[in-house]
């Protein structure tokens, strides 16, 4: 064998991109194998939700990802080229003191994947591009991949973060329950155009007899416009430049030669689907290659880059020792039924019967019930083990500013720190910005500490104890 690492992870999608900056930045001997050339180009997954932003502000990239992007315009319906009134895809939000980031922020999918390989790269880790997983066989000390140039290499644990048609899923046998949700066919395209304002999302509804929707989104940051067109069941799509504008001429006010450039399109049919697992033996199945969602309510990348949070800090404390191994079978027990319920609200939207808010925002998922949450308080207040740890300040620390970073910590709030959000009591927040332990004083939290790996916390605890015994 060529090589060895402690994490192989297949896939530079946004999934294998936010493990691979969480790993590196924890110092795991970590590769990320793509099986193109380059990056993604096209803009697909642009929605970048409040809870997405809070964990690229912990992985120290959410500068870089507020300049690349922009607010979501507001949509403006078209008639035969009137302005017939605007159309607003949610209401609007305000920051607050425990949610700082409000809305979602618009960040074409190539450049969040740009800005994800910066930081990457910065931290020490590494991508081989040209590297296409086509198998694998594991042992109990590790996986063996193969790779369709021959190369094999050798990893601890492997992360699948190959996308919906994940041939690492496969070559595990792991089935995929879903549907596809319509049978019409939909063109989504990132192209330059004249003739249309920045100021809009630009929305076409059918107006004739074998049409379909279509919608041109200016993307924040860029010069492209995101073009996505449904088709009529049955329909043929040209995803080639000519078959874009020959579409754009034939739906809106515009002609063929007013889109200057055609830069990426892709065709798909909208579908859902869950993995019947996210673990065998080794391996963990992360992103898409674990949940396909409706591109509707833009939950995908969101998810993905969710499922690559949870993770990272749990391999990272089972490869030093600091954990068991089965600290690992909680990302499946945390993670699947969030994709359940994200899978749940995408199709929903998708369908019509949600509207955009609340839920896509992403801001109230947890894992109250996860065998990682424990609430050992006499008289909980609203906020409990498994709940996501808000923002606030708790002396002249904004907290937020205390959790960034790889570190789990420890608050204790009394009546006098005025932190309503927390109530009062002993909080350890994992990681991954969840409440994992919560008590009226630090009895119980040594063994918590203890199992999950928090060293640092169960030396400070025990120390604590010793100095008052
Ligand atoms: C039209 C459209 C709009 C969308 N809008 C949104 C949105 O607004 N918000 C949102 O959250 N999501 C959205 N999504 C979904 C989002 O794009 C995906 O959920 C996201 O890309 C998933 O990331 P991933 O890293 O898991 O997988 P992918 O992005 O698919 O990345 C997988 C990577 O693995 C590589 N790979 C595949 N097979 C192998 C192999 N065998 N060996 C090595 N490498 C391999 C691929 O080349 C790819 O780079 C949208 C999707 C579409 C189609």
């Amino acid at each position: 064998m060529t090589a060895h690492v402690d994490v192989l992870v297949v896939g530079a999608g946004p999934s294998g991109l936010t493990l691979g900056v969480d790993l590196a930045r924890r110092g795991v001997r970590a590769l990320v194998v793509e099986r193109a050339d380059g990056l993604f180009p096209g803009s697909r997954g642009k929605g970048i939700q409040p809870r997405t932003m809070e964990v690229f502000d912990d992985l120290g990239i959410l500068g870089a990802i507020r300049a690349a992007g922009g607010g979501y315009p507001v949509g403006m319906l078209w008639r035969d080229g009137r302005r017939l009134g605007e159309h607003r895809m949610f209401d609007p939000v305000e920051p607050t003191e425990e949610a700082p980031y409000d809305e979602p922020w618009m960040v074409a999918q190539w450049r969040t994947q740009e800005i994800l390989r910066e930081r990457l790269e910065e931290l020490g880790g590494r991508i081989a591009f040209g590297r296409e997983a086509i198998g694998l066989t594991q042992d109990a000390d590790g996986v063996t991949v193969r790779f369709a140039d021959g190369s094999g290499l050798r990893a601890r644990y492997v992360v699948a973060a190959d996308g919906g048609r994940s041939a690492v899923r496969r070559a595990l046998g792991i089935g995929m329950t879903g549907e596809t949700l319509e049978a019409n066919p939909t063109l989504v395209a990132d192209v330059r155009l004249t003739g249309l304002d920045r100021d809009n999302w630009h929305m076409f509804p059918p107006s004739g007899e074998g049409e379909d929707f279509l919608a041109l989104c200016p993307l924040a940051g860029t010069d492209d416009f995101q073009m996505v067109a449904r088709f009529p069941e049955g329909a043929t799509v040209d995803p080639s430049p000519e078959g874009v504008r020959a579409l754009v001429a034939a739906r809106t006010h515009l002609t063929a030669e007013d889109v200057t450039e055609v830069r990426w399109a892709s065709d798909f049919r909208p579908r859902t689907a869950l993995a019947d697992r996210f673990r065998d033996g080794r391996v963990l199945l992360a992103g898409d290659a674990a949940h396909l969602h409706s591109p509707a309510g833009g939950q995908g990348l969101n998810t993905s880059v969710q499922d690559a949070y949870n993770l990272g800090w749990k391999l990272d404390a089972v490869l030093r020792g600091a954990a068991p191994a089965s600290l690992l079978d909680t990302y499946e027990e945390e993670r699947r039924p969030v994709a359940a319920d994200m899978l749940g609200l995408s199709t929903s939207i998708h369908r019509g019967e949600t509207r955009r808010g609340d839920a896509t925002r992403q801001l109230s998922l947890g894992y109250r019930t996860s065998s990682l949450a424990e609430e050992t308080r006499q008289a909980p207040g609203p906020l409990r083990a498994g709940d996501r740890a808000p923002d606030g300040r708790l002396g002249e620390t904004r907290l937020f500013d205390a959790f960034r970073g790889p570190h789990w910590t420890l608050l204790t709030v009394d009546a006098a720190a005025h932190l309503t959000a927390y109530g009062e009591g002993v909080f350890l927040v994992r990681p991954d910005g969840y409440v994992g332990w919560a008590g009226d004083t630090t009895e119980g939290l040594a063994a918590y500490a203890r199992r999950v790996g928090a060293e640092g916390v169960y030396r400070a605890v025990e120390a604590a104890g010793a100095t008052r015994s």
